[in-house]
């Protein structure tokens, strides 16, 4: 099997991966995946390939700290996902090569400039919502999945100082910032917080993303925080959170 597949060029593959989806559809097993009215898509990178010895043109090199060299592939999935279930259903990857950028962030990016409009060439009708890491949390970015007309929800790890989070702290004292706080099954603090269309950052004021974050005071005394930007509004209640525990809406305090 791995010597007649050494051969394919794997955009080959990319009919193969639509007909299954297609036929998955027929079959009404999609709409099972539904969520929020769309279809979840996580889209990451991940490595398939590494040797000391074995390479080819396309290889990515890392060189070690004692001059070893070692080659790699990785490639970038995009999988349907749901909460709920056990089984993702994988489209097509778009293999991260030597030629995409020397660091790994611009290897992802330029793989993600390819796939995201093939993925919507091969399912034109399909409405996603792509759920991506914080490495996509740029403009341009942003502005290729609106342009190709995707829902988003992408980690934002937003920085102090940031615009993102000067916004959204701005926006508890003057009323436009939303808070939701309770305590969870395991008798912790948690809330979540969220603002509606809000400049993503100083450069680039024209694009417009709505913040949500859950945050978690810890029994060791330190406080989790996970924070995203999405088009999806908000209040939280419109949506179920995919990372957080049942929040206890019902006779949670508001706006502390
Ligand atoms: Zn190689």
């Amino acid at each position: 099997m791995r010597t007649v597949l050494d051969g394919v060029k794997p955009q080959r593959l990319r009919p193969v991966f639509r007909a299954i989806h297609q036929e998955l559809q027929r079959q009404g097993i999609l709409e099972g995946y539904r969520f929020l009215g769309k279809y979840l898509v996580s889209i990451d990178g991940t490595g398939i390939f590494s040797s000391g010895a074995i390479s080819c043109p396309d290889c990515c090199i890392k060189t070690h700290k004692d001059g070893r060299e070692e080659y790699y592939h990785q490639m970038l999935a995009a999988v349907l996902v749901h909460p709920d279930k056990n089984t993702v259903l994988p489209f097509f990857r778009q293999a991260i090569t030597k030629q995409d950028g020397s660091k790994k962030n611009d290897c992802e990016h330029n793989a993600s400039k390819r796939l995201i409009p093939q993925l919507r060439q091969d399912f034109p009708r399909m409405e996603m919502i792509l759920l991506q890491d914080a490495l996509s949390c740029n403009a341009p970015h942003i502005r290729l999945l609106k342009s190709n007309g995707y829902s988003f929800i992408i980690t934002a790890k937003a920085r102090s100082g940031s615009l993102l989070l000067k916004t959204v702290l701005d926006g508890l004292a003057n009323g436009s910032t939303q808070e939701l706080a309770g305590t969870t099954s395991k008798k912790l603090r948690c809330g979540y917080r969220y603002a509606n269309d809000i400049p993503l950052n100083h450069a680039n004021q024209d694009v417009r993303v709505n913040y949500i974050d859950y945050w978690e005071e810890r029994p060791d005394g330190t406080t989790f925080i996970y924070d995203c930007v999405t088009d999806i509004p908000s209040p939280p209640t419109t949506w179920r959170m995919w990372y957080a525990q049942p929040f206890p809406l019902e006779g949670g305090e508001r706006n502390l």
